[in-house]
C-alpha cells in the first residue's frame, strides 16, 4: 500500500500526517510561527519519518492561489496573518521532499476528507463550513473541489441584518456585518461578553446565531445544490444548534426546493464524521486523488 504526506496548514498550527487512511494516519502538531521556522519542521517531520512517501498533500488557511499555471501556485497570498503574505508553502515542500505536492484551501479539502471517509461519503456533492475564529467554506460540485476565479469566501456571504433585532455592527475587517463578522466566535464573543462555550444552551445568542447560519446555508443550497451541508469548527461544538438550524433552514427553503435529502434535514445538515480529523485527512485523500 502506498504512504501519503498530509499536511493541514492553520492560522494557528500546522497538523502533519503520514499513513494511507483514516486507520493508520499518524499526526504531529507544529505551531504556526514564521514561515521559516514552521515550513523547516514541516519538512523535517517528513524527511525524519523514515517513509517512502507517495505524494503530499497540502490544505491551507488562505487567501491562497491555486492555479496550477500561475507562477504564484501553491503560495498562501493576501493574508492578513503577521509574516505569511506571499509565502511559496507548496513549493518548499516539493522542493525539498522531491514528491508531487497537491494544494487546496483548508475548507476544501475537509470537504474531501468528509466526502472519502466521513459524512458525506459516498456523495458527488457538499459543503462544508467551519463556524470559529473566523468562517470558512469548501465545496465538492460532482467530486471535484470548486475553485472558480480564485476560491470560494463563503465566510463572507452578505445575509439580512435586522438592526433592530441585532444591533451589534459586525466585526469583519472588510465588510463589517458579512456572515463572518455576525456569526463567527469573535462576533459572539464581542456581541454577548462571552465566548460561545460559555453561553447557556437557553440563551438568546442561539436562535440568532441559528438564523445567521441557516440563512448562509440556504444561499448556498440555492447556488451549489448541495447533497448534504457539513458544519464543523469549534461553535458547532454546541450541538444544540444543529436542531434550530435545520428547523430555520426548512423556513427559509419554503417547500421551493424540492429533493429527497431535504426531506431529513436531520441526515442534511450534520456535523462532521472525522470530526477535528477532518482537515488532515482530506489533506492525505488530496494527495492520493493527486
Ligand atoms: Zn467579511
Amino acid at each position: 500500500m502506498k504512504t501519503f504526506g498530509a499536511v493541514e496548514a492553520g492560522g494557528t498550527k500546522f497538523v502533519c500526517g503520514i499513513g494511507s487512511g483514516p486507520d493508520d494516519l499518524r499526526t504531529i502538531s507544529i505551531p504556526t510561527t514564521s514561515p521559516h521556522e514552521t515550513i523547516a519542521r514541516t519538512i523535517g517531520f517528513f524527511q525524519t519519518a523514515g517513509v517512502e512517501l507517495s505524494g503530499v498533500g497540502i490544505g491551507s488557511f488562505g487567501p491562497v492561489d491555486l492555479s496550477r499555471n500561475s507562477p504564484t501556485w501553491g503560495h498562501i497570498t493576501s493574508t492578513p496573518k503577521a509574516g505569511w503574505r506571499d509565502t511559496d508553502l507548496a513549493g518548499a515542500l516539493a522542493r525539498a521532499l522531491q514528491v508531487p505536492v497537491a494544494f487546496e484551501t483548508d475548507v476544501n479539502a475537509a470537504a474531501l476528507g468528509e466526502s472519502h471517509w466521513g459524512a458525506a461519503r459516498g456523495l458527488g456533492g457538499c459543503v462544508y463550513i467551519t463556524v470559529d475564529t473566523g468562517i470558512g467554506g469548501g465545496a465538492l460540485v460532482e467530486g471535484q473541489p470548486i475553485h472558480g476565479m480564485v476560491h470560494p469566501e463563503m465566510g463572507h456571504l452578505r445575509i439580512p441584518h435586522d438592526h433592530g433585532v441585532d444591533p451589534f455592527p459586525g466585526n469583519c475587517p472588510f465588510h463589517g456585518d458579512c456572515l463572518e463578522g455576525l456569526a463567527a466566535g469573535p462576533a459572539i464573543q464581542a456581541r454577548w461578553g462571552a465566548p460561545a462555550e460559555e453561553l447557556p444552551a437557553d440563551h438568546q445568542a442561539w436562535p440568532l446565531q441559528a438564523k445567521y447560519l441557516a440563512l448562509a446555508v440556504a444561499n448556498l443550497v440555492f447556488v451549489l445544490s448541495p447533497e448534504r451541508v457539513i458544519l464543523g469548527g469549534g461553535v458547532m461544538h454546541q450541538q444544540h444548534l444543529f436542531p434550530m438550524i435545520r428547523a430555520e433552514l426548512r423556513n427559509i427553503l419554503a417547500e421551493y426546493v424540492r429533493a429527497p435529502a431535504l426531506s431529513d434535514l436531520d441526515g442534511y445538515v450534520v456535523s462532521p464524521r472525522l470530526g477535528d480529523r477532518a482537515g488532515v485527512l482530506g489533506a492525505l485523500a488530496l494527495a492520493m486523488k493527486r
